[in-house]
C-alpha cells in the first residue's frame, strides 16, 4: 500500500500548496502558460510523456515543465518486431520500442536484393534474367556465341542463354576401323561405323560425360540390335555457374566468381562492408572487408591484400 501512501503524501501537498495561494484563483490559469510562476509537481506515478525524440515527466500542474528529459533508449534493431517485411520492391517496417516509455516508432527496413528467377529471356541480339520477386530486368548481356554443341547429325554453337548460332553437318573423319569423328575444331560428335544393309535403332542414351557450367556433358546413344552396338554422341547443356568461387573486387564492391573463373554479373555484386572494430599494423588503424580488402583511417582508397605487406 505504499502506493496510496504516496498519493495521500501528495493531496496533502497540493492542499498545502493551494492554501499558500488561497484567494488568488487566477493564478492557477497564469500558471498554465507561466512555467517561472509554476510551483511544479512531478509526479512519476503517472509515467512519462515525450515526443519523438524524448521522453520526461511533466509538471502535473499543466505549465508545461519537463523533469527527467532523457532520449529514448531504442533497443536493437536487429531484436525489432518485423510488422513488415522488406520485398525487392518495397522497404520492411520494424517497430523498435523505448525499453524505458515504452513509445514505439517504426524504422525502415531497406528493400531486399532482386532475385535471379529460372531461365533466360532474349530477343535476337540480347539476353537478360529477370528478378523471381518483381520480374525487373536483369544481368543484360549481349548474346556470346561460344559453348560448342552437337547432335548426331549436326554442330553449332550456343550463348549461355540457349540461342543458337547456324548449324552446319559433321565433317566425318574416319579414326580407326571402328569409328568416326568430326574434324570441326570445336566439335566432339563421334559415332560407330555400321555395317552396310544395317539401320540403327538407338535407344535414350545414357549420359557418359556429366555436363559442367563451363563444358558441355556427353550423352552416348546405343543401337538396341545387340549384333551391331554401335553408338553415336551428343551433348548436353551446360549447367548454371555458381557464384561460390574465390573472391574478386573493383574499387566500391566485391563478389565471388564461379569456381570456373566465369565473373559474376551485377546481380551478385555488394558493396564492400568494413568491419566496424579496426586492426592496427602498428601504425595505422586498419579496416578489413570480408573479401580481404583493407581500408587504413584516413585514407579515401583502398589497399589490395595482394599488394599488402
Ligand atoms: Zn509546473
Ligand atoms: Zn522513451
Ligand atoms: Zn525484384
Ligand atoms: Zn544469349
Ligand atoms: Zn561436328
Ligand atoms: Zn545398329
Ligand atoms: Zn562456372
Ligand atoms: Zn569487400
Amino acid at each position: 500500500m505504499k502506493k496510496s501512501l504516496y498519493f495521500l503524501l501528495l493531496a496533502l501537498l497540493i492542499a498545502i500548496m493551494s492554501i499558500a495561494f488561497t484567494g488568488c484563483t487566477e493564478d492557477e490559469t497564469e500558471n498554465e502558460t507561466d512555467p517561472e510562476n509554476c510551483q511544479h509537481i512531478f509526479n512519476e506515478e503517472l509515467g512519462y510523456t515525450g515526443d519523438d525524440e524524448a521522453h520526461w515527466y511533466a509538471c502535473t500542474l499543466g505549465c508545461g515543465a519537463k523533469y527527467k528529459i532523457e532520449k529514448h533508449v531504442w533497443g536493437d534493431i536487429n531484436e525489432a518486431t518485423i510488422t513488415k517485411q522488406p520485398t525487392c520492391e518495397e522497404e520492411g517496417h520494424a517497430t523498435l520500442k523505448c525499453t524505458v516509455c515504452d513509445k514505439e516508432k517504426i524504422e525502415l527496413i531497406p528493400k531486399t536484393k532482386h532475385t535471379v528467377g529460372a531461365g533466360y529471356s532474349s530477343n535476337t541480339t540480347h539476353h537478360w534474367q529477370t528478378c523471381g520477386g518483381c520480374n525487373a530486368e536483369m544481368n543484360k548481356e549481349e548474346h556470346s556465341l561460344k559453348i560448342a554443341h552437337y547432335d548426331q547429325n549436326q554442330h553449332w554453337l550456343e550463348c549461355v542463354c540457349g540461342a543458337q548460332g547456324e548449324k552446319a553437318n559433321h565433317s566425318w573423319v574416319t579414326v580407326n576401323e571402328t569409328t568416326m569423328e568430326c574434324s570441326d575444331e570445336n566439335c566432339q560428335a563421334t559415332k560407330t561405323i555400321v555395317a552396310e544393309g544395317h539401320t540403327c535403332t538407338y535407344d535414350n542414351g545414357r549420359v557418359t560425360q556429366e555436363a559442367t557450367c563451363s563444358t558441355p556433358g556427353v550423352m552416348t546413344y546405343t543401337c538396341t540390335d545387340p549384333n551391331c552396338g554401335a553408338t553415336y554422341t551428343a551433348s548436353i547443356e551446360t549447367t548454371d555457374h555458381v557464384y561460390n568461387g574465390a573472391w574478386d573486387h573493383n574499387d566500391t564492391h566485391h563478389w565471388r566468381n564461379c569456381k570456373c573463373g566465369a565473373k559474376a554479373p551485377e546481380s551478385e555484386r555488394e558493396p564492400h562492408k568494413y568491419s566496424d572494430k579496426p586492426t592496427t599494423d602498428g601504425y595505422d588503424k586498419v579496416y578489413e572487408c570480408e573479401c580481404g580488402l583493407f581500408k587504413t583511417e584516413g585514407s579515401t582508397g583502398y589497399i589490395d591484400p595482394d599488394g599488402w605487406t
